[in-house]
Protein backbone atom coordinates (compact mmCIF):
# COMPACT_ATOMS: atom_id res chain seq x y z
CA UNK A 1 0.00 0.00 0.00
CA UNK A 2 1.00 3.89 -0.99
CA UNK A 3 0.04 6.96 0.60
CA UNK A 4 -0.20 9.21 -2.20
CA UNK A 5 -0.62 13.20 -1.31
CA UNK A 6 -3.40 15.49 -2.70
CA UNK A 7 -2.57 18.67 -3.18
CA UNK A 8 -4.96 21.39 -3.39
CA UNK A 9 -3.94 24.71 -4.14
CA UNK A 10 -6.36 27.78 -3.16
CA UNK A 11 -5.74 31.75 -4.19
CA UNK A 12 -5.50 34.20 -1.28
CA UNK A 13 -5.85 38.19 -1.63
CA UNK A 14 -4.76 40.73 1.07
CA UNK A 15 -7.50 43.54 1.88
CA UNK A 16 -7.78 45.87 4.75
CA UNK A 17 -9.52 44.16 7.82
CA UNK A 18 -12.74 45.62 8.09
CA UNK A 19 -12.95 46.31 12.03
CA UNK A 20 -9.87 48.14 12.24
CA UNK A 21 -10.15 51.98 11.66
CA UNK A 22 -6.91 53.26 9.12
CA UNK A 23 -4.47 55.71 11.19
CA UNK A 24 -2.70 58.46 9.56
CA UNK A 25 0.28 60.04 10.81
CA UNK A 26 2.65 63.20 9.50
CA UNK A 27 5.83 64.54 10.36
CA UNK A 28 7.55 67.29 9.48
CA UNK A 29 11.32 66.53 7.53
CA UNK A 30 12.92 69.98 8.25
CA UNK A 31 15.97 69.78 10.54
CA UNK A 32 15.23 70.24 13.96
CA UNK A 33 11.81 70.81 14.03
CA UNK A 34 9.50 68.28 15.78
CA UNK A 35 6.06 69.12 14.59
CA UNK A 36 3.67 66.12 13.87
CA UNK A 37 0.06 65.31 13.35
CA UNK A 38 -1.88 61.78 14.74
CA UNK A 39 -2.17 59.50 14.85
CA UNK A 40 -5.83 59.91 13.49
CA UNK A 41 -8.73 58.50 11.77
CA UNK A 42 -8.72 61.42 9.25
CA UNK A 43 -6.50 61.42 6.48
CA UNK A 44 -7.88 64.80 5.41
CA UNK A 45 -7.16 66.02 8.85
CA UNK A 46 -3.56 65.12 8.79
CA UNK A 47 -3.23 66.95 5.29
CA UNK A 48 -4.97 69.93 6.22
CA UNK A 49 -2.76 69.84 9.28
CA UNK A 50 0.25 69.46 7.24
CA UNK A 51 -0.44 72.42 4.32
CA UNK A 52 -1.26 74.78 7.26
CA UNK A 53 2.46 74.02 9.05
CA UNK A 54 3.77 74.82 5.57
CA UNK A 55 1.56 77.65 5.14
CA UNK A 56 3.52 79.38 8.57
CA UNK A 57 6.81 78.06 7.31
CA UNK A 58 7.73 78.08 4.06
CA UNK A 59 10.66 75.82 3.16
CA UNK A 60 8.68 73.10 5.88
CA UNK A 61 7.35 71.70 2.75
CA UNK A 62 8.06 67.58 3.14
CA UNK A 63 6.63 65.09 5.36
CA UNK A 64 7.14 61.58 6.24
CA UNK A 65 3.35 60.94 5.70
CA UNK A 66 1.83 57.02 7.34
CA UNK A 67 -1.23 55.44 6.51
CA UNK A 68 -1.38 52.15 8.71
CA UNK A 69 -4.28 49.69 9.17
CA UNK A 70 -4.70 46.06 10.04
CA UNK A 71 -4.30 43.36 7.12
CA UNK A 72 -5.90 40.16 6.70
CA UNK A 73 -4.99 37.23 3.69
CA UNK A 74 -8.60 35.93 2.94
CA UNK A 75 -9.48 33.09 0.30
CA UNK A 76 -9.67 34.56 -3.17
CA UNK A 77 -12.82 32.43 -4.53
ZN1 LIG B 1 8.31 71.77 10.32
Amino acid sequence: MTTRAVLRYVKHTMRRHPQFEVTHTARCLAADCMWQVGPTDDGGLADDAAMAHTGRNADHDKFERKIEFVAEVIRAD
